[in-house]
């Protein structure tokens, strides 16, 4: 593995970091699995600068046809190295296996494809017609443009499914980019930019891929004045200090942040299912996505039963070896991570709440980085754990006196990035649906994931879409022309 992940990809040739390598973990185990290129800020200062020439000088930009191409043979070259792919990101992300199957490989990678398809089909110039302004004969255009350079920043949770997110769009658009991935999975945007290199035509300085120990490089990137648009996903916390930094030189800013999504279940639903259900979601992947259900509201009559049946279904569930084909719930990424979601655990009991299931490391493993499925009672939705993001398998189980009530609890949180909706009268259940002020919802089950949807957050979750049209359009910029006639 060691070739294709310890370079970086600047200026379409795989170099060395100049901060020499850093380690990357199984967090499963610990074990190291080898080194990534460390990168220093000369490197992305070279890598930022790349990125200019090539989006100023080269005809990337105006070359629809290359672009549509290039991202096939992207998408084919990640495709012909998928069962190596599904490995490394099993072992580097700690991703269950049955995940690569979906958001964290394979879905993502075949969304290229749909990205190509759109930038073909797409309304590039809209005639505006005959007008006449001010009484002056004119004739009006409107084109779109890609923004120019995108840096984009993204975290360690679902890397290949936001790294290609922002990549799609961006290339199909004729932006070129700077890829700075979190310091925990760089291998994953590495092999990205190996396969970049190696096996497609996309030109030099088009797409570089920086992996580096430090963060500061997210920041430096976010600060240039040459980037155009800064396109970040992760917390909201970095996300205020990535706008802070792009604000300096007024630079265009994409963000998906955190979220504290609540899966509401209305009276009428079939209690059973829907909180295991709900059991399900937040232990998938260990709770590490941004989207997931971590506030469980329930019909306050029905608030025992549900406790019940939440926590057996996470007992049920367990942790697991993310291997294995039926592991829904691997390890935390880190031991940085663990500690944070025991941090917010302490809060939990601190502010008067129990556990109903886990609340801890699970006694059978002395390796790796493990939180037990976690139910937390006997809170209100002012308590910090209702509250802050934790992103661990970590649920809280509030009560909620109806509809209007379980609306108000939903939206009484400074996120707004996703949210489910339970109920046997599908009209009731949409109605609560549409009161949520929310990027996403989830009735009974619908799943909205997919290239052609939007996704991202209202309020402290989000400034713009990622995916869908809307997500393309983020890369774009709209110039009107006008010509005089006679
Ligand atoms: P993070 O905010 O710590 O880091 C994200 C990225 O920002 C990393 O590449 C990091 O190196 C970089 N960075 C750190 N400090 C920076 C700075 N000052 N300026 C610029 N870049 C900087 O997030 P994380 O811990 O890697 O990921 C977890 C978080 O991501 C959670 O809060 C989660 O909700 C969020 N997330 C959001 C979405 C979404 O689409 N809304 C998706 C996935 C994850």
């Amino acid at each position: 593995m060691s070739r294709t992940t310890d370079r970086l990809l600047v200026n379409g040739r795989l170099v060395p970091g100049s901060g020499g390598t850093f380690e990357t973990l199984n967090p499963a185990t610990e074990e190291i699995l080898g080194e990534a290129a460390d990168a220093t800020a000369a490197d992305m200062e070279e890598a930022i600068g790349a990125a200019r020439q090539a989006f100023d000088s080269s005809g990337w930009a105006t070359d629809l046809a290359l672009r549509v191409r290039c991202l096939r043979q992207l998408r084919d070259a990640l495709q012909r190295h998928s069962d190596e792919l599904r490995e490394l990101t099993i072992a580097e992300v700690g991703a269950p296996r049955f995940l690569t199957f979906g958001a964290q490989l394979d879905a993502p990678v075949a969304d290229l494809g749909w990205f190509a398809d759109l930038a073909e089909s797409y309304e590039w110039s809209t005639d505006l017609g005959r007008a006449e302004p001010m009484g002056i004969p004119s004739h009006r255009r409107v084109v779109k443009e890609p923004v120019g350079v995108v840096g984009a920043i993204t975290p360690w949770n679902f890397p290949h499914q936001i790294n290609l997110a922002k990549l799609g769009p961006a290339l199909a658009a004729g932006n070129t980019v700077v890829l700075k991935p979190a310091p925990d999975t760089p291998w994953c945007a590495a092999f990205l930019g190996t396969l970049i290199a190696e096996e497609t035509d996309i030109p030099a300085g088009v797409v570089n891929v920086v992996t580096s120990s430090d963060h500061a490089l997210g920041a430096q990137l976010a600060g240039d004045p040459r980037v155009d648009l800064v396109s970040f996903t992760g917390s909201t916390a970095t996300g205020r200090a990535v706008m802070t930094t792009a604000a300096q030189s007024l630079t265009k800013v994409f963000l998906e942040l955190g979220g504290k999504s609540a899966f509401i279940v209305l009276d009428d639903a079939d209690l059973r299912a829907a909180c295991s259900y709900a059991a399900f979601s937040v232990a998938t992947h260990a709770g590490q996505g941004c989207a997931i259900t971590t506030r469980l509201l329930v019909p306050r009559a029905a608030y025992d039963q549900a406790v019940e049946i939440t926590a057996k279904s996470l007992r049920r569930i367990g942790v697991g070896d993310p291997k294995d084909d039926k592991t829904l719930c691997g390890p935390v990424i880190s031991a940085r991570q663990r500690e944070r979601v025991e941090s917010h655990l302490e809060l939990a009991i601190k502010d008067g709440g129990s556990f109903a299931c886990g609340g801890g490391r699970p006694a059978d493993r002395d390796r790796g980085f493990w939180i037990e499925p976690t139910l937390i009672t006997g809170l209100t939705n002012e308590s910090r754990a209702a509250r802050e993001e934790i992103f661990g398998p970590v649920l809280v189980i509030l009560p909620h006196d109806g509809d209007d009530d379980a609306v108000r609890i939903a939206n009484d949180s400074p996120y707004g990035l996703s949210g489910a909706v339970h109920g046997t009268d599908l009209e009731r259940a949409r109605a609560v649906a549409a009161r949520l002020r929310t990027g996403t919802v989830s009735v009974n089950g619908g799943v909205w994931y997919a290239a052609d949807v939007p996704f991202g957050g209202y309020k402290q979750s989000g400034i713009g879409r990622e995916m869908g049209v809307a997500g393309f359009e983020e890369y774009l910029e709209t110039k009107a022309i006008s010509e005089g006639v006679a």
